[in-house]
């Protein structure tokens, strides 16, 4: 892995920091320099994350509910109070459910947009009111927005809704220069994908959907994330990037 410094001093918040991808990116994004205000509802992951940067820059640990929207609002104030500024906002923070179709509640499909179009929209919403000309937005989908997954109906439509939200507001903002971007991780190795269940479906599916390079390690979204956010991708906005091992050639 290659680590250079293009975030030296760079105010990010981060959502989804305690566990997995979001774990992954505060790392990366530590190590390149940046000031990180991280987010989650969970405070023991943050603790891990605190931990896992241990001591190689500046990162504050924030517990809130992404999908609350006074708690948004709280955690944007605060990391702009915290850091002094905010020049990026990365949305990481999301739930999965799998659930064949038949079975599909209210309360799941509420839930899950709660949490990954809600609360990925308030953070933006509020982060814009702080983001100078170059600020960006990086945003994480999933390659099932895009491509179909069996029982993944809700879960697959909420990250849907996250790209088409992105390329909306990447659209709006591209006047006053603030990029936005969606990461689209395929199947990687975290806590949310050890506990899905694939009920009722053959396993050696789930085989398949696995890119015959492996499933993808949190450090290799981080890395992607990392570019996205970065100077290195400054002539890229209104773009997905899938980082799934080319599962879905
Ligand atoms: P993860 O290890 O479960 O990490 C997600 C983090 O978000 C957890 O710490 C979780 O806390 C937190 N979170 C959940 N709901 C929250 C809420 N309402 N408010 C604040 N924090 C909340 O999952 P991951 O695999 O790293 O996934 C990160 C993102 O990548 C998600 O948006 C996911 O949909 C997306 N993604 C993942 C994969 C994959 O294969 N792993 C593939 C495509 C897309 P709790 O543990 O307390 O819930």
């Amino acid at each position: 892995m290659v680590i250079t410094d293009r975030f030296t001093g760079t105010a990010v918040l981060l959502t989804g920091a305690g566990s997995g991808i979001g774990r992954a990116t505060a790392v990366r994004l530590v190590a390149e320099g940046a000031h990180v205000f991280a987010v989650d509802a969970d405070e023991a992951g943050l603790a891990g994350t605190v931990d896992a940067v241990s001591g190689a820059g500046h990162i504050v640990a924030h517990v809130a509910d992404v999908s609350d929207e006074a708690a948004v609002v709280a955690a944007v104030d605060a990391a702009v109070a915290d850091l002094g500024a905010l020049d990026v906002l990365v949305n990481v923070a999301g739930i999965h459910r799998t659930t064949p179709i038949e079975r599909l509640t209210v309360d799941d499909l509420r839930t899950l947009f709660d949490v990954n179009v809600v609360g990925t929209a308030l953070f933006c919403r509020e982060a814009l009111r702080h983001l100078p000309e170059d600020g960006v937005i990086v945003n994480t989908a999933s390659s099932s927005a895009s491509h179909g997954n069996p029982f993944m109906t809700a879960y697959s439509a909420t990250k849907g809704a996250v790209l088409a939200f992105s390329l909306s507001l990447a659209s709006e903002v591209i006047g006053r220069g603030v990029r936005v971007l969606v990461v689209s991780p395929g199947s990687t190795a975290t806590p949310l994908t050890a506990a899905v269940r694939f009920e009722g479906l053959d396993p050696a599916y789930y085989a398949r959907i696995v890119s015959p390079m492996g499933t993808g390690k949190p450090e290799q979204i981080a890395s992607t994330i990392a570019f996205a956010a970065s100077r290195d991708a400054s002539y890229l906005t209104g773009v997905d990037l899938r980082v799934d091992g080319g599962s879905h050639i």
